[in-house]
């Protein structure tokens, strides 16, 4: 008897395991496990979705005739660990060999070679067939530099699976590797977003199930209307209307944030790919041919657009993590110190941006990227806020928060820690830009346009003050050096009425 051990991150039915017919020989197990919904407080929506996403997995594969053993949370044999569970199964079923699927996260995946080491029997771990680059391939491409580029790292897995590419497999489609300078628009007022696809699932058992075993989670769920996709059939409908109603408009508006949608042209499919339920390659597949399909309604700049963030930023990002991992979960360049303010799980702020953010994530697990890296990230860094604060409210709150993607997003491209790696700078903004890219400032208690005083938009003073705090450590950055030219032309009474609203906004962070 063979006990392969899968993840509830990896459900991937097009993985070489699956090809064969099922065996009789081979037992599968899943497992809902205590510990994993507690290392931070998860949103409900984001545990409800992963247990119910792995029950739909389980019943998929039992369906199409595998053995399988499934753990819900609550099972009276669930022993609470990965180990304890698999070393019965393994007495139980009287198994000669273990096999698993290589873990994402680097603390599972020392978790999981030590178990397999443990063991008297056979242990084999395995690749996920999930990602297009090895572990390893951001190092090697960089070995020896200091800093990372994810531009090169993109052209190379874009001309090694001949993605967009001209007849000679070397040039770049159209001439040009990156369209992004045509990417950055802000939404128009009278423009239609399309409806969200929405999968409405009664989940009231789960829901019931968490408040027994007394698991702790953040925001809020309608648990008769639970709307994510949790089955390959619901991710591929997620897929094919992102193709059909928003891929066009993708490029053109993925920088733009609005208080009137949560959506609008993103295809919300990071949760389904990343516990794999979709393939990256499959992902790009179906916007290139419905490009190909028609050429005119989908500009060339939004399709690369879109491509470049599954085959580029999401491949580079899991590299990053690799190369980085375990010491990148200290890092902290500026030595933040500062607390997370308490509104950030309850979105009781008078600042529209944040309060709009903040809501909706609470509300649907979800914000996208704009929202996450220049409003909540860019309010975080200001303030200060120490990282591994910022990073556990990300990881929790959001559907899609596994640590590969999300540490290296938010301590590396959001909050800086690591001294510029993932970025070659902060990203930091004073209203000036979500103003540009939303219509919050409109409705917002705060003036945009002022500096200091009362009513001033917190944003301005913390921006200076953030460049002030650090000049030592930012001024010989060259695509920063300019704002200090800026800042030093101020008159000096102008910069220290600045810098008292800062350190007002900081001291009072609570009360904004
Ligand atoms: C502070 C911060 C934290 C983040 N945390 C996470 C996280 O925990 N998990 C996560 O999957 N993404 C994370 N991201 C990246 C990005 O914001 C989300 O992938 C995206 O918002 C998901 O929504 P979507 O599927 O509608 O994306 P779309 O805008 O439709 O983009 C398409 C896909 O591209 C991929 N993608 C885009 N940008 C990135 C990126 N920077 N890194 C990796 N993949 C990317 C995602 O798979 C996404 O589904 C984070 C970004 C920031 C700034
Ligand atoms: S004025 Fe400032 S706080 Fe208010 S919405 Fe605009 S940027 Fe946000």
């Amino acid at each position: 008897m063979l006990l392969r051990l899968l993840l509830g991150d990896q459900l991937h039915i097009g993985h070489s395991w699956f090809k064969a017919d099922p065996d009789p020989v081979v037992c599968y197990t899943l497992m809902e496990i205590l510990p994993e919904t507690a290392y931070v407080a998860h949103h409900i929506q984001k545990v409800v979705g992963f247990f119910g996403a792995m029950r739909a997995f389980a019943a998929e594969l039992e369906a199409a005739g595998h053995r399988v053993r499934y753990f819900t949370l609550d099972a009276p044999d669930n022993q609470q660990s990965f180990e304890s569970n698999c070393r019965a199964l393994i007495a139980e079923l009287g198994a000669t060999r273990f096999e698993y699927l290589l873990p994402d996260e680097y603390r599972v995946d020392q978790q999981l070679a030590a178990f397999a080491s443990s063991l008297d029997i056979p242990a084999q771990a395995f690749d996920t067939e999930h990602f297009l680059a090895p572990r390893e391939a951001v190092q090697q491409q960089f070995a020896g530099k200091k800093t990372y580029l994810m531009e090169a790292f993109y052209r190379k897995i874009r001309a090694q699976y001949g993605i967009l590419m001209a007849p000679d497999g070397k040039t770049p489609l159209h001439g040009q590797w990156n369209f992004d300078a045509e990417n950055r628009k802000k939404l128009p007022k009278n423009i239609v977003v399309p409806p969200a696809p929405r999968y409405f699932r009664e989940v009231t058992d789960i829901v019931q199930m968490l408040a027994r075993m007394g698991v702790r989670t953040i925001g809020t769920i309608e648990a008769r209307h639970f709307d994510w996709p949790l089955t390959r059939a619901e991710a591929l409908d997620t897929l094919r209307q992102f193709v059909q109603l928003r891929l066009s408009q993708f490029g053109d508006y993925q920088d733009a944030m609005s208080g009137r949608d949560w959506l609008l042209f993103h295809s919300r499919l990071s949760f389904v790919l990343n516990i794999k339920l979709l393939h990256p390659l499959e992902v790009v597949e179906a916007c290139v041919t419905h490009w190909q399909k028609k050429p005119d309604a989908v500009p060339f700049a939004a399709l690369e657009g879109f491509v470049r963030q599954i085959i580029g930023w999401r491949e580079y990002m899991r590299g990053i993590y690799w190369a980085e991992m375990p010491g990148y979960r200290d890092l902290n360049f500026f030595e933040h110190q500062q607390p997370l303010p308490g509104w950030f799980w309850t979105a009781n702020t008078k600042m529209r941006c944040l309060q709009h953010s903040i809501g909706q994530s609470l509300e649907r697990a979800y914000a996208h990227h704009i929202q996450r890296l220049m409003v909540t990230g860019n309010f975080a860094l200001l303030l200060g806020v120490h990282p591994d604060e910022t990073d556990a409210w990300y990881l929790g709150i959001y559907m899609d928060a596994l640590e590969w993607v999300e540490i290296t997003n938010t301590r590396g491209m959001s909050q800086f820690a690591d001294g510029g790696l993932v970025g070659t700078k902060p990203y930091v903004s004073s209203a000036n830009y979500i103003h540009k890219m939303s219509d919050y400032c409109a409705g917002c208690a705060y003036n945009k346009d002022q500096r200091y005083g009362p009513d001033a938009c917190p944003f301005n003073s913390l921006y200076w003050d953030f460049y002030d705090r650090h000049r030592a450590k930012l001024e010989r950055n060259p695509r920063i050096g300019m704002m200090y030219k800026v800042w030093d032309a101020m008159a000096g009474e102008e910069r220290a009425k600045i810098l008292e609203r800062a350190a007002w906004c900081r001291e009072n962070a609570e009360l904004l």
